[in-house]
């Protein structure tokens, strides 16, 4: 047993906090330590069930348009990715998708695409606004990608919520090793910044594993995430695209992510962390253990079945042969297998109440 690891749990989960030279000490070599792990995620789910109680909240995504102007060197949407066949949504399209969401007990939107120009700020903020006149007991949140200052401000007005763009890795050297040239990592964190001024609820993240990242990756992730206090944070492991340039390199670790879970629902006790679909990607029932390491929320897909196959960032994607009915029947099971219940509600980040370290 690494007494020393240990000790550094418990001292995360009462101050929320650790130093660099801590978190090195307690990521380096974590992976293989299966007791570790198993600790970190009871101390993990036991500060979720204090937050959030048994319940886990749902959000239904509209994978909306596979086409992306970008090229991240891991995704399948990349721009120079010319077998992938594309495709776009309509706004009526993606209305629709929201409407039957909304009857299968749906309060959370994720709009998500590549970055597509054809969605210009006044589609999108249309769009916003419709979903908010036509429901407006939900969320709305957003996940295209990096933009300007005032275009975040266009759609905050026009009511989305939330954001999510993960930052995918905190190093700014090892940025530049998993996207090209003219993608930077300081307009990645510029856009972070800026969403959070703005009053979103914002989402930030990483690809467990992704090429070339390092303990001291993480480590800076984690430090960056301590100070910057993400409202969501999207962990999962990165998975190999066959028609990709990085198509060889070995996926991710299963273990390291669901304990990078458990260290930031210990780090963030309030934060909305998803048991993401690459977790369910990695194992079958690696979303169950997503929500047992600590995560208190799900992402069905609401996406129309005729583009499911079609929104790969990843070989094997899991659920695109599904209804929106049947991914929401099979969560409700999913959860209530390992005693947790699917809730009906927009479900928010939970502001602190002041109690607890990070608060001040
Ligand atoms: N275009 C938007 C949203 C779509 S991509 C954006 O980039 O923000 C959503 C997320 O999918 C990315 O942030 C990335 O972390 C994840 N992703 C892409 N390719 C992946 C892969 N090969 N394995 C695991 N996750 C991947
Ligand atoms: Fe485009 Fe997002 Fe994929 Fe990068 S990760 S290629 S921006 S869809």
């Amino acid at each position: 047993m690494n007494n020393e690891k240990y000790i550094l749990i418990d001292k995360l989960a009462e101050t929320n906090e650790l130093s660099r030279e801590e978190w090195m000490i307690l990521l380096d070599g974590a992976g293989e330590d299966e007791e570790l792990l198993k600790y970190a995620a009871s101390k993990a789910r036991a500060v979720a069930d204090q937050v959030y109680g048994k319940e886990v909240f749902i959000r239904g995504i509209v994978e909306f348009s596979n086409i992306c102007n970008k090229n991240c060197y891991y995704c399948g949407l990349r721009a120079g990715n010319s077998k992938l066949t594309r495709y776009r949504l309509t706004e009526e399209d993606i209305l629709a998708c929201c409407e039957d969401g909304y009857k299968y007990g749906f309060r959370t939107f994720v709009l998500q695409s590549g970055e597509d120009p054809y969605y210009t700020d006044d589609v999108i903020c249309d769009l916003v606004r419709r979903l908010k006149k036509d429901y407006p007991e939900c969320a709305v949140t957003l996940s295209i990608g990096e933009k300007s200052y005032e275009q975040y401000k266009a759609y905050r007005e026009a009511g989305a919520d939330r954001y999510l763009l993960r930052h995918e890795t905190a190093n700014e050297e090892h940025y530049g090793k998993l996207h090209p040239e003219n993608m930077s990592w300081s307009n990645r964190m510029r856009c972070l910044k800026d969403l959070k001024s703005l009053g979103y609820q914002t989402g930030c993240g990483v690809m467990i594993g992704s090429p070339e990242q390092t303990v001291e990756c993480l480590v800076d992730d984690m430090m960056f995430m301590q100070e910057f206090k993400p409202e969501m944070i999207g962990l999962g492991p990165f998975l190999p695209h066959s028609d990709t340039p990085f198509r060889d390199k070995d996926k991710g670790s299963y273990e390291m992510t669901l304990f990078l879970i458990s260290l930031c629902r210990l780090m963030l006790p309030n934060a909305l962390i998803p048991a993401t679909t690459a977790l369910g990607t990695i194992r079958p029932n690696g979303r169950e253990q997503g929500i047992l390491a600590g995560a208190n929320v799900i992402m069905p897909n609401l996406s129309p079945l005729t583009v499911r196959d079609k929104y790969m960032l990843y070989d094997n994607k899991i659920c695109t042969g599904d209804t929106s009915n049947e991914c929401r029947g099979c969560i409700e099971r999913r959860m209530e297998s390992i005693g947790y219940k699917v809730a009906i509600t927009r479900g928010d980040y939970k502001m602190c109440n002041g109690v607890r370290p990070h608060c001040t």
